[in-house]
């Protein structure tokens, strides 16, 4: 019971799914690496998501490692660099998080939303039963509907006859407030407001407050009366009986069976004393810290963030942490859900694993580290001091500063541009920034022919080795 014949499945499902990305990338044709990023974030992360409630809401340091070994090669050939870049950087370069975060964030999203299981209690106390849930199908008989005059989308400021009743929901970094006010002529003849969670929106504050003045409206005596709603979104989910909201839904039905009851937006901030004395109402009630609470339903849209932001901080504990990829650490210190806009060439060079001699050499792919000018090739060897690249080069930093000037480099655009091309001209002309050993070799023979003693004489030392 560990899972692992299904990750060995998913695997081989991967392995398939990975040949396929690679027909269609190349390093420097096929389809871009946006392009690329998409295709594995909507099918390949899809197909090895699939159940992941079941295997990954704990993933274990072991699936944790194997997922890791499933993912790496996609982020090389969504990036398209070298074999030996680190996997840590390119998830930071590419915005693509551990594949194992990912898919537990989406394991406890499932396990909320469809099981109604709660998360371990070191992680949250969200009740799962307080979640608010989709209501679907039609709420009334679907040749049921509000009459056309009932819901105005019209700016229904100029509405001077009967009863009005203005509403507004509002959202402070203090709380959030909902209200309405009645107004009778010029008066206002009754006001109505609560507070809500912080973890509410200002969009279930407008439609608790639109509700609230539907079901005062029901409790008076038939007469004329307009409801005046600044917020569009809200009127159209009342007036639609297959919203997903349930409290709309409740709006639809009375305002259904309340025909004389009419809906109508109002221009916001205009001046219209009830919109303006609705919004300080419910301003003040999301100010007041202990004015009294509506209990909502949790919204959705607040537990994915919630679980978005604890997968974006474990993967940022993990990123300062870590050991490999330092020099993107040092420029790119934050994760983030976003790819850096890199190109290829520019990953190259932040890296450090690209067609320098410094680094061929590490990996035992060159005999030497030394550029042909005579000096150690790193990336800042080219870029800054390195005879053969004078065009594309840009002021070097002292040695105490290199990792603020990859930091600056990397945020200019200018810079990275001179980078990308230098990237080329390295890639285009290898032969010149190599010290080909063989070609040293062979022009270096034991004995030569002297032209004075008209015979072969021992190779004279004195002569430059490097020719
Ligand atoms: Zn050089």
């Amino acid at each position: 019971m560990n899972w692992n014949t299904h990750l060995k499945a998913q695997s081989t499902r991967a392995t398939q799914l990975y040949h396929n990305l690679l027909k269609i990338a190349g390093k420097s044709w096929g389809v871009p690496l946006i392009h690329r990023r998409i295709l594995y974030k909507t099918v390949t992360e899809r197909v090895l998501a699939h159940g992941a409630v079941a295997w990954c809401r704990e993933p274990t340091v072991r699936i944790a490692r194997k997922l890791s070994t499933i993912q790496r090669p996609f982020l090389l050939a969504i990036s398209g660099t070298y074999r030996t870049t680190s996997t840590a950087a390119l998830q930071v370069i590419l915005g693509i998080p551990p594949l194992h975060l990912q898919l537990q964030r989406e394991a406890r999203g499932t396990a909320l939303f469809r099981l109604r299981l709660p998360l371990s209690t070191n992680i949250s106390d969200i009740d799962p039963s307080e979640i608010e849930e989709k209501a679907t199908g039609w709420s009334t008989h679907p040749s049921e509907h509000l009459s056309p005059t009932q819901i105005s989308l019209d700016d229904g400021g100029n509405i001077n006859a009967g009863l009005r009743i203005y509403t507004d929901g509002s959202k402070t970094e203090r709380g959030v407030g909902a209200a309405f006010c009645v107004l009778t002529d010029v008066n206002i003849t009754h006001r109505w407001s609560t507070r809500l969670s912080l973890r509410n929106t200002v969009f279930q504050a407008e439609i608790l407050a639109l509700l609230k003045a539907v079901e005062h409206a029901v409790s008076l005596p038939t007469q004329q009366l307009t409801i005046l709603v600044d917020n569009k979104a809200s009127i159209n989910s009342a007036a639609n009986p297959k919203s997903h909201n349930s409290i709309a839904r409740k709006i639809f039905k009375l305002l259904h069976s309340h025909p004389h009851i009419r809906v109508s937006w109002i221009k916001a901030h205009a001046g219209y004393i009830g919109n303006e004395e609705a919004d300080r109402l419910a301003k003040e009630a999301a100010e007041t810290e202990n004015f009294p609470e509506t209990p909502l339903e949790l919204p959705k849209s607040f537990i994915k963030t919630f679980l978005r932001q604890k997968m974006l901080a474990t993967w940022q504990m993990a990123w300062d942490d870590g050991d490999t990829g330092r020099l993107i650490h040092n420029i790119i210190p934050k994760v983030s859900l976003h790819p850096i806009n890199w190109t290829r060439n520019e990953v190259l060079f932040f890296t450090g694993h690209g067609p320098f001699p410094s680094f061929l050499h590490r990996f035992n792919l060159a005999e030497t580290s030394f550029c042909s000018c005579g000096e150690i090739g790193t990336p800042i060897h080219y870029a800054t001091v390195c005879l053969l690249t004078t065009s594309y080069h840009m002021a070097p930093p002292s040695q105490q500063h290199q990792p603020i000037w990859f930091r600056r480099v990397a945020n200019n655009s200018t810079s990275r541009r001179k980078i990308h091309n230098l990237l080329h001209f390295l890639q285009r002309e290898t032969s010149l920034f190599r010290p080909d050993p063989n070609y040293m070799f062979f022009f270096v023979p034991s004995i030569v022919f002297s032209v004075e003693s008209n015979a072969f004489v021992p190779f004279p030392h004195s002569w430059p080795t490097f020719y």
